[in-house]
């Protein structure tokens, strides 16, 4: 008996298999979000990566962006998801900050995973892995260089602009002025934080704090947001997928419930 969790979010698929006693069987990112074909490949390509067929799955859940456009037998708000989780993973944490493809979230949870107050923006792509992906295309870096790129950096540029088409602008400038590239990194690491950390101070930080999304991934982004909001912060091991594990979890409780009516 297996359970599924998918996370069909703004930019990218994220699915989540797990057994009867929560151990992952598989796990999938595509890089495809809603309103295309991708949640159905991701769907795919993880039963693949399990050896497994559509019959082995008792119960899916959905959630993300893109929920409402899958057949599931239930959705879940994301929010839920990353609470259960986070809570699965790291029993003492508290702050959930989630930077995604296209908003951040920053969740609080209570000693029994369950969700006490959150905070998000979707106004705006500062502060979000979009913020993210336009900076790497203007540097003409793949996202995935970006983290060691900003290594080499001896200073964080500066980016004053907190709109991502005035940012954009600014770093060409600071190309065309002969700036090193990873001290702009830096300073689009730090940007991203600053903005994500003013997110956050309008919830009280509580410890543990863990960082998931997609942009987690950057541990440049996770060390600048440690820097201004002066707490640990740790990640998990496939940030992108907590969302799609608390989806699978929930899916095994509702499977559960179900059978006991
Ligand atoms: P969504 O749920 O909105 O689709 P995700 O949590 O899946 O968002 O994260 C997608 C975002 O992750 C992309 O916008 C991209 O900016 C970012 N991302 C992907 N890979 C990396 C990476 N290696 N380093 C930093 N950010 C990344």
């Amino acid at each position: 008996m297996y359970f599924l969790g998918i996370d069909i979010g703004s930019v990218a698929s994220k699915v989540c298999i797990i057994d009867a006693e929560k151990n992952i069987i598989a796990q999938k990112v595509l890089g495809i979000g809603s309103g295309s074909s991708g949640p159905q490949r991701a769907f795919n390509d993880t039963l693949a990566a399990g050896c497994l067929k559509d019959s082995d799955i008792k119960y899916t859940v959905a959630t993300g962006y893109g929920r409402l456009n899958y057949a599931a037998d239930r959705e879940i708000s994301e929010i839920s998801c990353q609470a259960r989780a986070i809570h699965y993973l790291f029993q003492e944490v508290r702050t959930i900050i989630d930077i995604g493809g296209q908003d951040a979230k920053v969740i609080r949870i209570n000693e029994r995973g369950q969700v006490q107050n959150f905070v998000m923006n979707e106004k705006c792509a500062a502060g979000t892995g979009r913020f993210l992906e336009v900076m790497a295309r203007a540097l003409e870096y793949q996202l995935s260089d970006m983290e060691s790129i900003a290594l080499m950096a001896t200073k964080k540029t500066p980016i004053s602009s907190i709109c991502t088409v005035f940012a954009e602008s600014e770093v060409i400038s600071h190309l065309a002025a002969g700036e090193k590239t990873s001290n702009i990194v830096a300073g689009i690491n730090r940007a991203i934080a600053v903005r994500v950390a003013s997110l956050s101070m309008r919830l009280d930080i509580t410890r543990e704090v863990v960082l998931t999304g997609g942009v987690a991934q950057n541990k440049g982004i996770l060390n600048e947001l440690q820097d201004i909001l002066n707490v640990p912060i740790v990640a998990p091991e496939n940030p992108q997928l907590t969302g799609a594990l608390g989806a699978a979890l929930y899916a095994l409780e509702y499977y559960l419930k179900e059978k006991q009516r």
